[in-house]
């Protein structure tokens, strides 16, 4: 009986994020035998999990946690945590930046959350701005971000198979021309990109995030990059990149696929004028953020450890379950003669299965999966703020592939039987 305002409305209204995350923990709580193969979870990889348990010592050991768990941080974050970032990407990058340049928010999502209506919506002068994103599909919870509606354009990649003597693999690329063309024809507030990506795994090379950061900054719209998964931290990318920032650019990096996603923790790097709003905004919804993250990676981040966490670690973890995920999914999907696509795992956790021949919505596969205890992620969503529609995204869903491998078996053969089933009607 309770009236809601219409942003009030929008936000707590149905989205694809809260089915996710719904789902993420619903799901296994109700049925423990649910194969979950969907939401955003990281590995418990047991050398990250002995490092945190080594942090959790020194913390209390020294006393500290007292402190961290009794005190409000100053809304933009623990100052001499944010010393220490900065220091390390001047001495490790070369980014020139200073504490000026950093603030913590809760989680990326909420970065994000932050960025986009920042950014973007109606603007003082009655024009009204969006968000592009240069590669679409992109990462499902931007999608119900905006205050006001309509805030996304989303380019159509091109589509290639990167190795024909595997045609079972595809890839995204982005269209320059199909992004110029959004930023000429529509007022942009930024540009926003996942790299790596989620839902797809793809990881725009070096060069064309150049490119798209010079394309825009013609236009003169700043690029938010994502960095869940990215470099320098998480470092989930199966390729070698180098990080680069410049004042024309915001990147956010995350705790979470670190292995802390309890702790909801992020660093956004931008322009000071940026950061002077994010701090404002995280003093107005939240006051100050959680402490314990920052606490945990403090030592890591003032030693430089954080940033090889990725090529020692995770990047070799994850790498050999991408590996073995695809060939696993590629046997199930030949034993079944279903004919499917895997786009190539370049980073992040997911494999991005392409249905050509789905004869129904990729939701309504999701529903029977989860009929047979298979917990995926179905891709309409992943296709937001497209102008023209598209079938292909009707024709995807997303694994997570951080499970172990006897629950990606299991998962795998029933995908490939049930589609099997679906296709032969
Ligand atoms: N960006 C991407 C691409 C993600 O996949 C996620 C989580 O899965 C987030 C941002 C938000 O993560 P968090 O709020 O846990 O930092």
């Amino acid at each position: 009986q309770f009236e809601f305002s219409r942003m009030g409305g929008k936000l707590a209204g149905p989205s694809g994020i809260l089915t996710l995350m719904d789902d993420l923990g619903r799901a296994l709580a109700s049925d423990p035998h649910m194969l979950m193969l969907g939401g955003g979870n990281p590995a418990l990889i047991p050398q990250m999990t002995q490092i945190w348990r080594e942090r959790i010592e020194v913390l209390l050991k020294t006393g500290t946690m007292d402190r961290t768990l009794g005190q409000y941080d100053p809304p933009q974050g623990n100052l001499q945590v944010i010393e220490s970032l900065a220091q390390l990407l001047r001495t490790h990058y070369g980014w020139n930046v200073s504490t000026e340049n950093i603030a913590v928010t809760s989680g990326g999502q909420t970065a994000f959350f932050y960025l986009f209506n920042l950014l973007a919506g109606q603007m003082p002068d009655g024009s009204y701005r969006r968000i592009l994103l240069p590669v679409t599909p992109e990462y499902i919870g931007y999608s119900p971000l905006g205050l006001d509606s309509g805030l996304f354009v989303g380019c159509r990649p091109r589509i290639s198979t990167p190795d024909e003597s595997q045609p079972h693999l595809f890839k995204y690329h982005v269209d320059l021309k199909a992004v110029e063309s959004a930023l000429s024809r529509h007022s942009i507030g930024a540009v926003a990109i996942s790299r790596p990506t989620n839902p797809s795994g793809n990881f725009l090379s070096d060069d064309e995030t150049r490119e798209i950061v010079e394309l825009a900054t013609r236009h003169r719209v700043p690029v938010i990059i994502d960095n869940a998964y990215g470099a320098p931290f998480p470092g989930v990318v199966f390729q070698p990149t180098t990080p680069v920032w410049n004042e024309s650019m915001i990147t956010t990096f995350s705790l979470s696929k670190l292995g802390l996603p309890g702790t909801r923790t992020a660093f956004v790097v931008a322009a000071p004028q940026i950061i002077k709003a994010i701090t404002a905004m995280s003093a107005v919804t939240g006051l100050s953020h959680g402490t314990v993250g920052q606490q945990l990676v403090a030592d890591l981040i003032e030693s430089g450890e954080i940033v090889d966490l990725g090529p020692k670690v995770l990047r070799p973890f994850y790498e050999e379950k991408s590996r073995f995920a695809v060939q696993c999914l590629t046997d199930a999907l030949k034993r079944h003669a279903v004919d499917g696509r895997i786009h190539v795992s370049e980073g992040a956790f997911f494999l991005w299965l392409w249905l050509p021949g789905l004869p129904i919505s990729s939701q309504k596969l999701y529903e029977r999966l989860k009929l047979r205890k298979v917990l995926i992620v179905p891709g309409e969503e992943f296709f937001f703020g497209l102008e023209v529609p598209w079938k292909h995204a009707e024709q995807c869903i997303r694994l997570n592939f951080a499970q172990p491998a006897h629950v990606l078996e299991k998962a795998f053969e029933v995908i490939a039987s049930e589609v099997s089933l679906v296709c032969r009607g």
